[in-house]
């Protein structure tokens, strides 16, 4: 055997994953199909510093881009309503920058890492890849949605994303623009990363995500555009599987990002952990039970809250602009108040059945929704 391991793909979930299994002595080796570990960034970078606490990282200087203190949220029709983020500790990462530091946690832990090395098939006894045959025991699948959309391409949307400057860029605020004509089953982001500096992005259902993004850049006012980055989100949540026989999927490539936002920093960074742990256990004692495990850990934290993301996101796919702006006008202070305080980052479904069961919220909505809302709100 070469390695005990190799993880296809260096990135959040494929890092954490070596940098855990390294921690126990055993050989892994990352391959990352990139030249650069973190390049080319595909990310908003927004996260919650307890996720990160959890994830095991002090961002360095160089990781953290901003702290945000606010949330927009705009209706089609103009209205908006702003949420308090401080209690939250959002914080802005340096994707290019983060996954360095992982790879260097994991290098530390003694992983090996090879870049511009890529995944070309699984073998008996081990991987192909573009620099050789590597025998090895367990194979981890941290390929991101790549893996997915080769499986199912019904779960995706194709996101734009700019990296932008302009003087309408609040430093301390992300805005969320909401339009189902326009950005149909997703959304419009502003994410400040630096003074006048913001990631800028849409997604959403069979649309040109690039002639979109530079519509909403109009309307916003005067930029210039210094990266365009162009990716597909997953929304259709975990696949049934973690494990199969000796390969063991994480990450984004397991379908652990938020359905809602496609967020996965977090809970795709979580996958790698678990997964790892449960490697190095099935590597110290053979019984293949132990990498089951992994999938068993995932889902007693994340499976009901992913469960709600997706019905969340099936009922809010359902609501015309003309309700999303009606829905807007029967927002309270008292509501938006106890979501600032009690909502969390992380889990956040209970905040968006707050926002759709507003009391004396719309009739259309509550109609629309019916069954389905009651049983979000529990
Ligand atoms: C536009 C956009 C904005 C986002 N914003 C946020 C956000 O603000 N907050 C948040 O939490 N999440 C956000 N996400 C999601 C977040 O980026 C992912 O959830 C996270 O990066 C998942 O990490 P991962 O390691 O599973 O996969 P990825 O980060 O996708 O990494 C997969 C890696 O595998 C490599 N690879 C692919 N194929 C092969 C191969 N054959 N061989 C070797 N290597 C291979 C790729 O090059 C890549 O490095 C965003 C995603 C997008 C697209």
């Amino acid at each position: 055997m070469d390695y005990d391991v190799v993880v296809a793909g260096g990135s959040v979930a494929g890092l954490l994953c070596a940098r855990e299994i390294a921690a126990q002595n055993h050989r892994v080796l990352v391959i990352e199909e990139d030249y650069e570990i973190g390049t080319p960034e595909h990310c908003g970078g927004l996260v919650s510093t307890s996720g990160m606490d959890e994830l095991g990282i002090i961002p360095f200087r160089a990781t953290l881009d901003n702290k945000i203190r606010s949330a927009r949220v705009t209706a089609p029709s103009g209205k908006d309503f702003v949420l308090d983020a401080r209690p939250q500790q959002v914080i802005v990462l340096d994707r290019r920058e983060f996954d360095k530091q992982i790879a260097h946690q994991a290098k530390v832990n003694g992983a090996e890492i090879r870049v511009r090395t890529s995944l070309r098939e699984i073998t008996k006894d081990g991987v192909r890849t573009s620099d050789g045959e590597i025998k090895c025991r367990t194979i981890v699948d941290a390929r991101g949605v790549s893996s997915l959309i080769n499986k199912d391409r019904t779960g995706t949307l194709q996101s734009a994303q700019y990296e932008v400057y302009a003087d309408w860029i609040d430093k301390e605020r992300v805005e969320v623009y909401l339009d189902q004509e326009k950005y149909p089953g997703f959304f419009a982001w502003v994410i400040p990363t630096r003074h006048d500096e913001a990631k800028v992005g849409v997604a959403g259902k069979g649309i040109n995500s690039a002639a979109v993004l530079e519509d909403f850049l109009k309307e916003k006012g005067r930029y210039s555009a210094v990266r365009k980055i162009f990716a597909p989100i997953w929304i259709k949540g975990p696949i049934k599987e973690f494990v199969t026989r000796n390969i063991v999927t994480v990450g984004d490539a397991a379908g652990q990002a938020k359905p809602t936002t496609a967020g996965g920093i977090y809970s795709s960074g979580l996958g790698g952990i678990f997964a790892g742990n449960a490697i190095s256990k099935f590597l110290e004692t053979g019984k293949e039970g132990t990498l089951q495990e992994y999938q068993k850990k995932w889902t007693d934290k994340f499976g009901k809250e992913f469960e709600q993301m997706l019905l969340a996101r099936s009922l809010l796919e359902r609501l015309d602009n003309k309700s999303i702006n009606s829905l807007f006008e029967s927002i309270t202070p008292e509501v938006l108040n106890e979501i600032s305080k009690e909502g969390s980052f992380d889990f956040h479904t209970m905040s968006v059945a707050k926002l759709l069961g507003v009391k004396g919220s719309v009739k259309a909505v509550q109609t629309i929704l019916g069954n389905e809302l009651r049983r979000l709100l529990g």
